[in-house]
């Protein structure tokens, strides 16, 4: 098992401890209520926060279908993600990962990427062991709050085998995301997104069908899935990578 571990400054006796530090001091580019609790602190480093938003073809930025809490993720973990699957990723095959936070003050923040072992093909990823990547999260105390995985050569979106799959992780936790890393997309390299709810989630929860297939309009007339609008960008969340492959 290889463990890597990014943006450490300090030793941390819990995940919480670290990285209330760390957000002691933060600088937004989107004001949100919930980061109000954040307030100027000893820590010399300053932090920036930003909110991930999308604009164009595919992303017009909407507002959530339901009051969520916030998610931090770490400013590398998109980069870092696509430095893992680049082997895959010339080899035209998919690679997938687990995110996990802890969840302080009513926010997530997502300190935790953990790459199970996996089977993939060039439009598919199969996690395999996953009592592995359980038993870190447990260890952790982490909730288990998205995944991430890559488009080789295929757009930016989520497929209806995606949308299947997130759905389990949707159900679990309502914050739950799902990014699609696509490289050679040109118009957008990545996107973060998640189901409807009530809509994309009712469609999901009625469809038995598997493999590729495609889902019908809900009945509120939103789309199935959407792009987040409560994920932020953090430039000093700790984070660490656990490549069980
Ligand atoms: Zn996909
Ligand atoms: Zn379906």
């Amino acid at each position: 098992m290889r463990r890597f571990v990014c943006l450490f400054d300090q030793k941390r006796e819990s995940s919480s401890a670290s990285i209330r530090a760390d957000a002691s001091m933060v600088t937004l580019s989107f004001p949100s209520p919930s980061l109000s609790f954040v307030e100027s602190g000893t820590c010399s480093k300053s932090t920036h926060v930003s909110r991930v938003l999308f604009s164009g073809p595919h992303g017009e930025s909407s507002e959530p279908s339901k009051i969520l809490r916030d998610v931090h993720i770490s400013e590398r973990l998109m980069e870092d993600f696509t430095e893992l699957a680049r082997e895959n990723t010339d080899k035209d095959l998919e690679t997938c990962g687990t995110l996990a936070a802890f969840l302080e003050r009513g926010v997530f923040y997502v300190t935790t990427l953990i790459i199970p072992k996996q089977e993939s093909t060039a439009n598919s990823c199969q996690a395999m062991n996953e009592v592995d990547v359980f038993s870190i999260q447990n260890e952790r105390e982490l909730y288990p709050v998205g995944w991430i995985h890559t488009h080789p050569s295929q757009g930016c979106f989520m497929s209806s085998v995606d949308l299947h799959t997130h759905y389990s992780y949707q159900v679990m936790v309502p914050e739950a995301f799902a990014i699609v890393v696509a490289p050679t997309d040109s118009s957008r390299s990545y996107g973060i997104f998640k189901l409807t709810d009530p809509g994309g989630m009712e469609v999901l929860r009625g469809c038995s069908e598997t493999g590729f297939h495609p889902h019908k309009e809900p009945e509120d007339g939103k789309p199935v899935y959407e792009q987040c609008s409560n994920v932020y960008k953090n430039s000093n969340l700790r984070f660490e990578i656990f490549d069980l492959r």
